[in-house]
């Protein structure tokens, strides 16, 4: 007898944590469920006007990258620290003077993982992760991005990074600008 009540209340008691835990879940799917009724819940069109406007993105967001050719040093460390090589530096010494221009500036976003290794290394701050979070294309071809080739604005994230400036970007022959060392 006494063998059998000390069994019955840990049964007793997987019984009530069973039936708990069940209706916990089940409170948990109605909540979110009858929260779809609210009349001020909206379809994602009607709170974001994407993509004629951004959507809103937290501040440590790694969207496409934020490149300032204007103080680039064409030193490579963003190239270097890359660990998937994605990104292609173009460079020629100025004549007459210190340092390098850049002539190239891609990142091959086919490859590229977004984890922002190649920001820390800049040692004038010129590339950024930004909030730009998609950038559709048909070909392989629009996947790459030379940022020299951008207009500034849209290179330094000022206006939208999108497939079109990409597109328009491949008619450019040489970079926008001349680099911190020659200014164009
Ligand atoms: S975010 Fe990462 S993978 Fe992409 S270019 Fe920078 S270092 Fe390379
Ligand atoms: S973006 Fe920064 S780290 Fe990369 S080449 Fe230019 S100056 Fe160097």
């Amino acid at each position: 007898m006494v063998a059998r009540v000390k069994k019955f209340w840990p049964w007793l008691g997987n019984i009530v944590e069973a039936v708990t835990t069940v209706a916990h879940g089940m409170w948990v799917t109605a909540s979110v469920w009858l929260r779809t009724y609210r009349p001020e819940r909206k379809a994602f069109t009607e709170l974001f006007e994407y993509p004629e406007l951004p959507v809103p993105v937290a501040a440590r967001y790694r969207g496409f990258h934020r490149f300032d050719l204007t103080t680039c040093i064409a030193c490579d460390q963003c190239a270097k620290a890359c660990p998937v090589d994605c990104i292609y530096i173009g460079k020629q010494r100025v004549e007459g003077g210190k340092g390098f221009k850049v002539t190239g500036f891609t990142i091959d976003y086919s490859k590229c993982m977004f984890c922002a290794l190649c920001v820390e290394p800049c040692p004038v701050d010129c590339i950024f992760m930004g909030a730009t979070h998609d950038l559709s294309c048909y070909t392989r071809d629009g996947c790459l991005v030379d940022f020299s080739r951008l207009p500034l604005d849209v290179a330094w994230g000022r206006a939208t990074l999108n497939p079109t400036a990409v597109y328009q970007s491949k008619q450019v022959t040489h970079p926008v600008h001349g680099g911190p060392n020659q200014p164009a």
